[in-house]
């Protein structure tokens, strides 16, 4: 039976009335997918409520960052006490040492950070540092891979803008849009060439250190080398600097934290970006974003150095406080249990399509991964825009019908989190047949 939606449809058309398409951030609209977006009311483990007190099993997860699951006890009682103490004190507090000090231990390039209140501030001040760096312009990367709303790095990007086939966004200007260079992702000759010709120019190559923004389509190695190291290398040769943004992949994709070269880090590779981004698990639920790396390159920003950036919010301690608990509550058992779910459902997915003849193909990156609704494994994002978004719509539906909240477009990573347990997989499981079914 359909759930009832009413609330969840009254709420809708109050807030398409005073916030543009009723959203504070398109993918939320269900402009791809069609229908009413359920609005919340809340959330425990694994599980989502909503207006019309409809229960979903959640596979979003908040687009990342809710990696132990909804109102964790001890991430809640950690706002909680810190809220108590004060919200925001626009002056340096001791939560914001301790969670720069826990990513610079975990993260090994990471010598220093900065805390942003986004992934889009992360990535935007990598760049500003990168060009401050090399004293050069150009930014390389990649299609079908997203760093956040940055004017200079929308070009074919992916999530919203993948989702919604925008080749961009207007309102950058032919200035900004002329220092990005896009180029297919994987395709090292266009790099190698790209940088033949115009390797002076280039500050920095930015890439996602495995892309799950068009859908997730992992690095690939060639002759032992993977694409992320020979990014650097050839990033290097030409004095430019390599950026890996890791605000989707960082402390999710692996234990280790940094996706790495052709997959987690202890391949035995010393490959190292310059900067690298980060946002989502960090940030616990709360609004984080960090950007860090080698420590020549932080001490550019000021105010001991030229490059300005500031937030009035950040390193806020409630935001401090959600992610340092969140990093408590992540220790290897966590890391097992979320590998565990992740292949679970993947496989539990993969047969439900299979069984039905739906063409499709699962993709993964450590815990992360993606159904492509195509048969042929996804390279590239033109891979990515040839699956059947119509079956994954489809799908979704039925998905959506039975209780289960997928991501509503077709290039997102779906979101496990430790709170998905064998039980919450037994609900996605009896939902399976009737959505592959319809998506046949
Ligand atoms: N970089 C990557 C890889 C992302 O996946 C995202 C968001 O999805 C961002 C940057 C932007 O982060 P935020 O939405 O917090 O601005």
């Amino acid at each position: 039976m359909t759930p009832s939606t009413t609330l969840s449809a009254d709420l809708f058309d109050r807030a398409r009335r005073v916030i543009p398409s009723g959203v504070n951030s398109p993918v939320r609209a269900f402009g791809s997918v069609g229908g009413t977006p359920p609005f919340l009311t809340s959330a425990k483990g694994a599980l989502l409520t909503d207006a019309d007190g409809n229960e979903y099993v959640d596979l979003v997860g908040s687009w990342g960052p809710m990696i132990l699951g909804h109102a964790h006890d001890g991430v809640v009682e950690a706002v909680r006490e810190a809220a108590g103490r004060g919200l925001s004190f626009g002056a340096p507090q001791a939560g914001e040492v301790t969670l720069a000090e826990e990513v610079v231990r975990r993260i090994g390039p990471v010598e220093q950070l900065r805390l942003v209140n986004s992934g889009t501030e992360a990535t935007m001040s990598a760049l500003r540092v990168a060009r401050a760096a090399t004293g050069r312009d150009v930014v390389v990367k990649f299609a079908g891979c997203y760093h956040g709303h940055v004017d200079a790095l929308l070009a074919e990007a992916g999530s919203g803008v993948a989702t919604f086939a925008m080749p961009g966004s207007a309102g950058v200007t032919a200035a900004t849009a002329k220092d990005t260079v896009v180029l297919p992702y994987g395709d090292r000759e266009a790099v190698t060439s790209l940088f033949a010709e115009r390797g002076g120019e280039i500050a920095a190559i930015i890439t996602e250190a495995a892309p799950a923004n068009m859908g997730v389509v992992p690095p690939l190695a060639e002759d032992g080398v993977g694409f992320n190291r020979f990014l650097a290398d050839t990033a290097h040769a030409a004095g430019a600097l390599l950026i890996s943004d890791e605000v989707l992949t960082g402390f999710r994709a692996s234990r280790e934290g940094h996706y790495g070269v052709d997959g987690p880090r202890g391949t035995g590779e010393d490959w190292a970006p310059d900067l690298m981004t980060f946002g989502k698990v960090i940030g616990g639920g709360l609004p984080v974003g960090a950007f860090g790396g080698r420590e020549d390159l932080m001490g550019l920003l000021a105010p001991a150095g030229p490059v300005y950036q500031a937030g009035t919010l950040s390193g806020n301690p409630l935001a401090t406080a959600a992610g340092l608990a969140t990093f408590a509550g992540l220790d290897d058992a966590a890391y097992e249990t979320l590998g565990r779910a992740s292949n679970a459902l993947q496989q539990l997915v993969a047969d439900a399509l299979t069984a039905e003849g739906v063409p499709h193909v699962v993709q993964t990156a450590g815990t992360l991964f993606s159904v492509f609704f195509r048969g042929e494994p996804v390279r590239t994002y033109d891979d990515a825009k040839a699956q059947d978004t119509e079956a994954f719509t489809r799908f979704f539906h039925a998905m959506l019908e039975g209780g289960v909240y997928l991501p509503p477009s077709a290039f997102e990573a779906w979101f496990v989190s430790t709170a998905h347990t064998d039980e919450v997989l037994d609900r996605i499981a009896a939902v399976l047949p009737a959505a592959a079914k319809a998506a046949a």
